[in-house]
């Protein structure tokens, strides 16, 4: 089986991508959100020429095809074309689950099945109590029972969103929650290690567990500075896509809990190669997934197939103001929550059926051979 085509349906901040092989096998991915548009142009310039009409039947020829990629586009490396290299390997695995008629999960040795949330906020520009009151709400009308919330201001060079914000988000949020809720903190970069040390403490008197990237990520000796000084776990690699960086940021256990994104890092089999690294030095594994697209089912997946997997999924809370775009990407929303739980079905690929109203309205593109 080769890769005769290989067509993108594009709207600014999504683009996914219908694999189909010389046999007829078709399967569908998605490349990495934001700026989709740029990506599945850089798909089509620097992804496909390299891989169409190679082999495509098993796991090790896609890992050999993306390190092709990576290999004759060795002058362009980083985040651009591994988020088009996400399309590829996403559309491949969908590809074989439908072919074998199994979940991808299985084919990764996992089992489908219901697995435990996180609500995890977006937003800063939400007061302390309004964020403790949705929260509440959702503990109610979902039994979500874990909840990220956000300190300091992104990439904020040591200042919060308003001040006094973190210090008070802190202590609202615990004495809103049932106690029973677990609760989990993301400062985006935004601290010095002073700063991120002397929030942690408060974060350790507030039963808060999980403290995620406290200082800038591109400067690991800062995190690993909290990171010995805390008790709680700090967490971190969100925006790391390098395997040569997830290897140091493992070896050296700059953090506690690892956050790989499968669509930043190029898609689910160089996300697998990153929890296995984890996996060998004890470390768990709870990917960032920030947005209800193809990103949350890849990864929902990945948490029910690695024996590292952290406590939950991160499942974001924001609706339409905050992400319009991620409106009607599916058919039979894949998203329902009961009991805090979300379900990964039996389904073969990914288990999903975009929205062809969606892709009807999108720009297409396609790059083939006869
Ligand atoms: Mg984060």
């Amino acid at each position: 089986m080769k890769i005769k085509k290989l067509e993108t349906f594009t709207k600014p901040f999504v683009s996914f991508l219908k694999i189909t092989s010389d046999t007829g096998a078709e399967g569908y991915g998605q490349m990495s959100t934001y700026h989709a548009d740029i990506t599945a142009q850089i798909f089509h310039k620097q992804v496909a020429p390299w891989v169409l009409g190679k082999s495509c039947n098993s796991l090790e020829d896609i890992e050999d095809l993306e390190n092709l990629v990576l290999e004759k586009e060795h002058k362009f490396p980083g985040s651009y074309i591994l988020r088009a290299i996400a399309g590829l390997d996403t559309a491949w695995w969908d590809m074989k689950g439908k072919l074998e008629n199994k979940p991808v999960v299985s084919l990764i040795n996992g089992n489908p099945g219901k697995l435990k949330v996180y609500g995890s906020s977006m937003k800063r520009d939400i007061t302390p109590q309004e964020e403790a009151d949705r929260f509440m709400k959702l503990e109610d009308e979902c039994g979500i029972s874990a909840f990220k919330f956000r300190l300091g201001s992104e990439c904020g060079r040591n200042i919060d969103e308003w001040p006094g914000r973190s210090e008070e988000i802190i202590k609202i949020i615990n004495k809103n929650l049932d106690p029973s809720s677990e609760k989990l903190v993301d400062a985006n970069s935004c601290f010095t290690p002073k700063r991120a040390i002397e929030l942690g403490h408060l974060l350790e008197e507030n039963g808060i567990n999980h403290y995620e990237e406290p200082c800038p990520y591109w400067e690991p000796e800062q995190t690993l500075e909290v990171t010995n000084a805390l008790t709680i776990d700090v967490t971190g690699g969100e925006q790391d896509c390098d395997l040569r960086i997830w290897r140091d940021i493992i070896n050296r256990k700059i953090v506690n809990i690892v956050q790989p994104d499968i669509m930043y890092m190029g898609g689910l089999t160089r996300a697998l190669k990153v929890a296995k690294m984890a996996e060998e030095k004890s470390i768990i594994c709870t990917p960032h997934a920030a947005n209800l697209s193809l990103v949350t089912i890849c990864t929902m997946h990945l948490l029910k197939a690695i024996p590292n997997a952290g406590k939950y999924l991160e499942f974001s809370i924001e609706g339409e103001d905050y992400y319009p775009w991620q409106k009607n990407l599916f058919l039979n929303n894949p998203f329902k929550i009961d009991d805090g739980k979300i379900m990964l079905s039996e389904d073969p690929g990914w288990g999903i059926t975009i929205n062809p109203q969606w892709i009807e309205e999108s720009n297409y593109a396609v790059s083939k051979i006869d």
